[in-house]
């Protein structure tokens, strides 16, 4: 039998969540991020959720490509845009708006001869220093991205670095940049991703981005996902092969990391880092067992982790063991692990099958 370990993706809780952003910024329209393969939520299953978006955007040509190869027509950003003609005329022939981040590309564009769809995106560094031309250069690129054949509207974009801590100092002066650069330009603007759009209403414009938040995700530390009535998308889960008896004193796992202190029932699950269950975590890391809070102990190897079933003393092998989503808020999955739920969702491997359809939630206690 193929070993169950399953991220169950729920395409009812994206149409759902991408409904709370429109709650959130109801005067803006959405742009779905769908980069990263619907980040690890897998783009065919995820897509036809998002119908009611007003487009997609995506990090690269292939995520795009990917995009049409679905038969999606909703018109598509590419965020980083394109540096060289090759790309530029797969970009013409799939009908890819593109992002301007340097003058190299617009100087691609100008020898191009031409723009690949009739609205561009011109991206404005206003402190987070990583893409974007400088708020002083802002006037001159958009001037001659508008004089480019083809070219109809050149809309403004910025990124925020710490949005999702709104009284950090930096938000106030990358939104004072932003002003600074586009109100005297013609074009429409965006600059939240989903922490500032839940958290900046000052920042929402005509345009939000919004990505985690779709998947039903929160990026606002100490607020997870259901108190903001977002529904996860994906809720990963593994089964028990098997249960055993840890004498007091013994230890489980690889390095010995984990002691017994009594006597305790073990339970062993079908996920480990081999499926992207990150080997960071560390031991006390809240799990399900049949819908029952236990918690993981000792090291997770490639296969398997380890679960202290004092929370659940009847478990038997083919119980189904939750390791993130419904029941169980990935936000603090991703605390135990030191990371951010963006890289869990991210990094789940080939090895884990995606179902499409809800899970049917057992009574968490
Ligand atoms: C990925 C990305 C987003 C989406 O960010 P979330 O925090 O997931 O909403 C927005 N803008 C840019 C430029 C991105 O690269």
């Amino acid at each position: 039998m193929a070993r169950n370990t399953i991220a169950h993706i729920d395409p009812a809780a994206i149409a759902h969540n991408l409904g709370r952003v429109r709650k959130f910024a109801p005067d803006s329209r959405i742009m779905a991020v769908v980069k990263a393969d619907a980040y690890g939520h897998r783009l065919d299953l995820c897509l036809p959720a998002l119908e009611r978006a007003d487009m997609l955007a995506v990090a690269t040509i292939e995520e795009a490509r990917a995009i049409r190869r679905l038969g999606n027509g909703l018109p598509v950003l590419l965020l980083e845009g394109v540096n060289d003609h090759g790309d530029l005329a797969v970009a013409a022939d799939l009908g890819l708006e593109l992002t301007i981040h340097h003058p190299h590309q617009l100087e691609a564009l100008e020898r191009f001869g031409r723009s690949p769809a009739s609205r561009l995106w011109l991206k404005i560094d206003t402190g987070m220093h990583r893409l974007g031309v400088p708020v002083e250069a802002a006037a001159g690129m958009h001037r001659r991205l508008l004089d480019l054949p083809g070219v109809e509207q050149v809309n403004l974009m910025s990124h925020f670095a710490c949005a999702e801590e709104p009284s950090h100092p930096l938000n106030a002066l990358q939104l004072e940049r932003f002003h600074r650069a586009t109100d005297a330009l013609d074009g429409e603007r965006c600059l939240a991703n989903s922490a500032g759009l839940i958290n900046l209403p000052q920042a929402r414009f005509e345009w939000v981005r919004a990505g985690l938040v779709l998947y039903g995700i929160s990026p606002l530390p100490g607020r997870p996902g259901p108190e903001l009535e977002l529904e996860p998308a994906m809720t990963l889960t593994a089964e028990l092969m098997a249960v055993n008896r840890v004498a007091a004193g013994e230890s489980i796992g690889y390095g010995a990391r984990f002691r017994a202190e009594q006597d305790m029932s073990v339970g062993v699950a079908s996920i480990g880092y081999g499926d992207g269950y990150p080997r960071s975590m560390v031991d006390g890391a809240p799990v399900l067992v049949d819908g029952r809070h236990c918690r993981m102990c000792g090291r997770v190897s490639m296969d398997m982790i380890t679960i202290d079933l004092a929370g659940c003393p009847d478990a038997t092998v083919g119980d189904e063991v939750v390791l993130w989503g419904q029941g169980l808020p990935i936000e603090t999955v991703a605390e135990a692990a030191g990371t951010i739920p963006y890289e869990l969702v991210c990094r789940i491997t080939r090895r884990v099958r995606f179902r499409s359809r809800q899970w049917a939630m057992r009574q968490v206690s």
